[in-house]
């Protein structure tokens, strides 16, 4: 694709997720657009950084530490977004500004021994919204739980809530449930007002349900490569 192409895909969505915020009577300023590069080279991020992207996703720690190094230069904010594994958690916050994927107390608590310095991670309690327990994510009725046992790590900061819609079910409903979740855990954590959710083909049913956070990837940068 060519940078032409990638700058109108790029406004294109933002149009419609500006219309979609509008429709629900939400002002678009309020939600958050990253950009899902993940099996895309570093070059594509530089061009994105260069039409003014700021907030980028990745779903696998290796690419995205080899990115993220690749380019220092950029002032970016990167999102982890995939399935995390407890011994690559050191990896993961050291690549990381926010951390979407955090569904268990263990993978909690690696992230937290993982802290250098000072400066806390953000993280968002990730939960599964399908029966399927291999998806990723904490049950709802696990979440808050979850979202008590991250409260208590001091290097970690509780943004909110993160969730992929099923593919077998309205994402609307499926995204009622996350935004009711994410209501009960802001009464635990009144910092914890991001909802992580819509994705290319289900933003607008996310902006409707509350998301402030939106991960989209093949709308703006087109298919993906096969994976390497
Ligand atoms: C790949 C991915 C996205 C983006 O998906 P598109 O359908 O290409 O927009 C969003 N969230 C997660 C967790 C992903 O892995």
């Amino acid at each position: 694709m060519t940078y032409e192409d990638l700058a109108a895909r790029l406004s294109a969505i933002d149009e419609r997720i500006a219309d979609s915020a509008r429709a629900a009577g939400r002002d678009p300023g309020e939600i958050t657009r990253i950009v899902v590069t993940k099996f895309h080279p570093a070059q594509l991020v530089r061009d994105l950084h260069a039409l003014g992207v700021g907030e980028v996703g990745e779903n696998r720690q290796q690419e995205l530490t080899a990115k993220r190094a690749e380019l220092t230069d950029l002032d970016l904010r990167w999102h982890f977004i995939g399935q995390a594994q407890t011994n690559k958690a050191a990896a993961i916050r050291r690549a990381s500004d926010v951390v979407h994927s955090v569904d268990r107390a263990r993978l909690a608590d690696s992230l937290h021994r993982a802290a250098t310095d000072d400066r806390s991670l953000d993280v968002l309690v990730q939960v599964n919204l399908t029966e399927d327990a291999d998806r990723g994510g904490s049950t709802l009725a696990d979440a808050e739980a979850l979202a008590e046992h991250v409260l208590g790590l001091d290097s970690l900061r509780l943004r909110g809530v993160m969730a992929v819609a099923p593919l077998d079910e309205d994402p609307a409903s499926a995204f009622t449930r996350l935004r009711e979740v994410a209501d009960r855990i802001r009464l635990l954590a009144p910092d914890a007002t991001w909802i992580s959710a819509g994705m290319t083909g289900d933003f607008a049913e996310a902006i409707a349900a509350g998301a402030t956070h939106l991960r989209i990837g093949s709308a703006i940068t087109g298919p993906r490569p096969e994976r390497g």
